[in-house]
This record gives structure tokens, sequence and C-alpha cells, in this order.
């Protein structure tokens, strides 16, 4: 219990108690991570390295914090808002649905008329938008046009534009942080690790973090899974401590934590799969030498087709999965409704005039969906 008493917080250096101990996401919560350590950080270091740090890194990540539809223990990403390849604006919703983030109204004057384009949010909402529309144009029958008018399911026609930045030395002192929470569970003082705390403490001391894509690290890489996997080793022949952190098997970092290392040979791995919150078991074969992780510092192990590559494994498999699960809830969804208004009653045979009703309203709701399926990717051609 000697050692217990003595914790003290890696940033602050306080000695930690009960009552100021934090239970420290080694992974932050806001990208779908779920293992805790304690006797790490206090409650206030715990608190505001997740909002100068941590929350860089979320940012960064939110896009595809999104697009996995993580798992979050608590709260959801928050939605954000995305371009499509038209220009138009859409807003994506953790649980992959789309919305518009306000109505569209374009107005164009040419050698015919007047060209009207409504995108609404409901149909409520494009009823009001056609009033107003049928006011200034009174030669318009706004009745009319609503009937023409369809409720479009929440999809975007066209593919949505994914703007991917990371990098930065507060999203690095994450990856930092994150690689001495582990170093932590394994009865190995973080103080070894010389390099990291000062990179956590000294604003202007030098980042012990770069990207790396020379090979992949990680040992059999399930396929199609975003992993998030954490990794670090102590090797008193090389004096060194490494570590490795890298997010939705796409965002890769080696450390370099300590080069004075004199202790027992160590390593540890985490990872979990963050759509499902599930902890993996995987291995990290991370033997760099301190050469070559310093030509990571200065960006020599980046490389953007590999960058592409590890995007296109993750990103491409889900895109299907996704593609599976929206078509399924837009089935399902289409049956409920026409049920729900052929008027049948639940437990009657249902006659031939509902049956036809029924027929008509399925297809009511799922013919924007069939016509976005095939004529949606060509139709800015
Ligand atoms: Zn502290």
């Amino acid at each position: 219990m000697r050692s217990d008493l003595e914790k003290r917080c890696l940033l602050c250096d306080e000695v930690i108690s009960a009552e100021t101990d934090s239970r420290e996401h080694l992974i932050p919560n806001s990208i779908g991570g779920r293992k805790k350590v304690s006797g790490f950080l206090c409650v206030g270091c715990n608190s505001k390295s997740g909002d100068n740090w941590d929350s860089v890194l979320a940012r960064q990540m939110n896009p595809l914090s999104l697009f996995f539809r993580i798992n979050r223990e608590r709260g959801d990403a928050p939605s954000q808002k995305f371009q499509t390849t038209s220009e138009d604006e859409w807003v994506l919703n953790v649980d992959g649905s789309l919305d518009l983030p306000k109505p569209i109204f374009k107005e164009q004057k040419n050698e015919k008329g007047v060209e009207i384009n409504i995108s609404a949010r409901n149909m409520d909402e494009a009823k009001r938008m056609l009033k107003g529309v049928a006011r200034k144009y009174p030669q318009l029958d706004a009745d009319e046009l609503l009937k023409k008018a369809q409720a479009k399911s929440s999809y975007s026609q066209d593919p949505i534009k994914f703007n991917l930045s990371f990098g930065g030395l507060d999203a690095g002192r994450s990856f930092v942080k994150t690689a001495l929470a582990l170093i932590s569970t394994t009865g190995v003082s973080v103080r070894e690790c010389e390099h990291a705390i000062q990179f956590l403490k000294e604003k202007e001391s030098e980042p012990c973090f770069g990207y790396y894509y020379e090979k992949d690290l990680v040992l059999k890489r399930p396929d199609g899974v975003p992993i998030h996997i954490v990794h670090v080793n102590g090797d008193p022949e090389s004096n060194l401590i490494r570590g490795y952190v890298e997010y939705f098997g796409v965002m890769r970092v080696v450390m370099c934590l300590s080069s004075s290392y004199a202790g027992n040979a160590f390593s540890a791995t985490y990872s979990i799969d963050p759509t499902k919150g599930k902890e993996l078991d995987l291995d990290v074969d991370l033997g760099l030498t301190s050469a070559d992780i310093r030509k990571a510092y200065d960006y020599e192990k980046w490389d953007g087709n590999a960058v592409e590559k590890a995007m296109g494994a993750v990103i491409g498999p889900a895109l299907k999965a996704q593609h599976k699960e929206e078509r399924e809830r837009v089935l399902e969804e289409a049956v409920r409704y026409a049920f729900a208004n052929c008027g049948a009653k639940e437990g009657e045979v249902i006659t031939e005039e509902q049956h036809n009703r029924l027929v008509g309203l399925l297809w009511e709701k799922l013919e924007p969906w069939v016509l976005n399926q095939l004529i949606g990717r060509h139709r800015h051609d």
C-alpha cells in the first residue's frame, strides 16, 4: 500500500489522494475509449488536459467518429456540418442520418422565368416555404406544387466531402499522455519517461512524437476494423521507452518517451474496436531505433499513399455496411408507413383496395431512395 500512498500526479506532481484521484480514460472517451486508469492524474489535471489536449484531438477526429458511428461510453459525438461535392451543406449525425442545417431556397431568373429550388427539413417547412413562393408569384398554384413535392428521406444525393486534418502539438500531447497512461498500468514508473514529461510540461520543449507510415507496425491487423491501439515497450539494451498510438486505423504515431531507460524490459498493448466499444487482442511490432523515430518527428516517415491506403482499408468496408443498413432502414420505414396509412386494421384481412393503397404508399416512400441509388451518382456528370 505504501506505493499507492505515494502516487503523484504526472502533471502537477501533487500527491494523489482518494479525493483527488481521477479515473482518466486511457484513450479519450470522445473517440470511443473505454479503459480508465487511476493514480495517474489528479482531478484538476485530468479535466485541464481533457480541455486543452483531448478536445483538440476529438475535434480533429470527429469526422471519423461520426463516419464510423463510434460507440461512446458517455454522450454522442457531436453532429457536424459537411459540404457535399455539389456544395450543399448537410449535418451528419452519429447515427448516420443527415439533416439539412437550414432550409435551402434557391431562386434563379432565366429567359424562361424563375427557377425555384427548395430543400426543406420536413414537409411542414416545405409547405410554409411554398406558400411564401405563391404569395410572390401568384400565377403559381401552391397546392398543385405541394402535391408534387415529396418528402425526401434524410440522405444526401451526393457523396459528402470529407475534410480531415490532424496534427499539432495539443493533439500530440494527447497521444503522449495516452501512452504514459498505458505505462502506468505496467508497474513501471511514468517518471522514467523524461522526454514525454518534458514535452507535456514545457511549452517550448521538443515534441517527442511523429507520424509513421513506412510499414504497418500492427501485427495481424483485423480487416476493415477502424482500430484504436496503444503500445509501449521499454528496452534496457537500447535504453529506449517507445510508444505507438493509432486511431481509427488511420492516424499512426510513434514516440520516443525515454532514451535513458535502464529498468527491466516491458511491453504492453491495449486495443479497441471503437464502433463496438469492444477490447481487441492485438500486438504491435515496435522495435524502431531512436534514429528512426527521430525521422518520424521530421515528417520523413509520412507517406500520403500509405495514409490513403489505410483510409481505404477501413472506409470501404464501413461504407458497404452502412449502405446495407440504410437500405434496411428505408425499407422498414416504408413498410411501417404504408401499413399505418393504408386503412387496414391490425389482425384483419386486407381488402384489395387497401392492398393497392399499400403498394402505392410503399412506393411513395421508396421512390426517392431508389432514384437516389439509380441517378444520384450521375446527377452532376
Ligand atoms: Zn495534477
